[in-house]
């Protein structure tokens, strides 16, 4: 193998550019040429591609965003985009493939992958972490801990004046993010897609709370949870408490920073595992990490199979809550 491609697509996630960088300097340590595809799968109908050398990945590990820039492509979905893809490929000299992104991006590996011609590699990254495969995807830790910023901020003012907080962060159809920030977080309570939203049971919570003499109660809503947003939700809680509340919707903040070390650490060892991978002649496999080690798990199972919930955590939110 003598040339490569990396792309970015689908949300971006901070960490992509640490993964661009390990792919790239691994490449070269490994005589690869490699090619940056712009605007994800776009980029190869559009036949935007960069070579990318040691140098052009200098200062962006610690940049969120991806210098690749990412995109929505519909033509990867038909039959014949995905011929159309290969070909071009396959006359720009790639012979393999990484892609970063996730499980939109994953389903467009599988189909790239079934077609043959280049051999790929996909790479999980997106803050929402809802690939299967792997424990964490780049991009999570640093969300997490930018919901956790605003989350902590929250509190010193919802403790001084008590009324309830509905703190909306993202999670379209995946509770993942509101988890693991509603328990590092200290939240009263989490509203995810994943388990049913009971308002009458809330709305008593909330009131049993304040009569007990706590003084704040915040309610982490994840954005896609089937009771509505954290703006329906506390509309529906005042409608039976008739009790002044706040909504903060964090949006797109938890997508944007520098990613943390954790994150940074992670798109590293992935991006060096994924350049390796196609070295070995590997395809059709995304690399990821389970318990530690690194996994590598047919791309097909990465969007198939369901990433289950920590049931622990879930009941700790609401021991923990006191
Ligand atoms: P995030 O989880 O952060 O939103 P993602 O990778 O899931 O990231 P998507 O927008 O769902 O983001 O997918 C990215 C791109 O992957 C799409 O624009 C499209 O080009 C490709 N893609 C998605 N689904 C398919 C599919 N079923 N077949 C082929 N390609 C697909």
């Amino acid at each position: 193998m003598k040339r490569i491609g990396v792309l970015t697509s689908g949300g971006d996630a901070p960490g992509m550019n640490a993964c661009i960088r390990a792919i790239v300097r691994c490449g070269v340590s490994c005589k690869l040429e490699v090619v940056g595809i712009r605007r994800g799968y776009c980029g190869i109908f559009e036949e935007d591609f960069i070579k990318l050398g040691s140098r052009s990945v200098s200062n962006i590990i610690h940049r969120g965003g991806t210098i690749l820039e990412t995109a929505r492509c519909e033509e990867m979905k038909s039959r014949e985009g995905m011929r159309t893809a290969i070909e071009i490929l396959q006359r720009e000299g790639i012979e393999g493939l990484i892609t970063i992104g996730g499980d939109g991006t994953l389903r467009g590996a599988t189909k790239l992958a079934k077609a043959g011609g280049v051999k790929i590699i996909s790479v999980p990254s997106t803050i929402d972490n809802d690939v299967y495969g792997t424990d964490y995807t780049i991009g999570f830790d640093t969300a997490i801990n930018t919901a956790l910023d605003a989350i902590d901020k929250i509190r010193d003012t919802a403790g001084s004046l008590p009324r309830p907080f509905f703190v909306e962060v993202m999670g379209r159809s995946r509770g993942f993010i509101a988890l693991e920030v509603g328990i590092a977080g200290g939240a009263e309570d989490i509203m995810i897609p994943e388990v049913e939203t009971k308002i009458e049971e809330i709305s008593l919570d909330i009131k049993r709370s304040f009569e007990r003499g706590k003084k704040s109660f915040i309610v982490i809503v994840a954005e896609g949870d089937e009771a509505g947003g954290a703006f329906s939700i506390a509309q529906q809680v005042w409608e039976r408490l008739k009790l002044e509340y706040r909504v903060c919707v964090l949006g797109h903040v938890q997508r944007g920073g520098s990613p943390t070390a954790k994150d940074r650490v992670l798109a590293s060892k992935l991006g060096a595992a994924a350049v390796d991978a196609l070295v070995r002649g590997m395809s059709g496999y995304m690399v990821g990490e389970l318990k530690g080690e690194l996994a590598f798990t047919p791309l097909r199972e990465t969007w198939d199979k369901k990433k289950e919930l920590d049931s622990n955590l879930l009941q700790l939110v609401k021991v923990l809550a006191g």
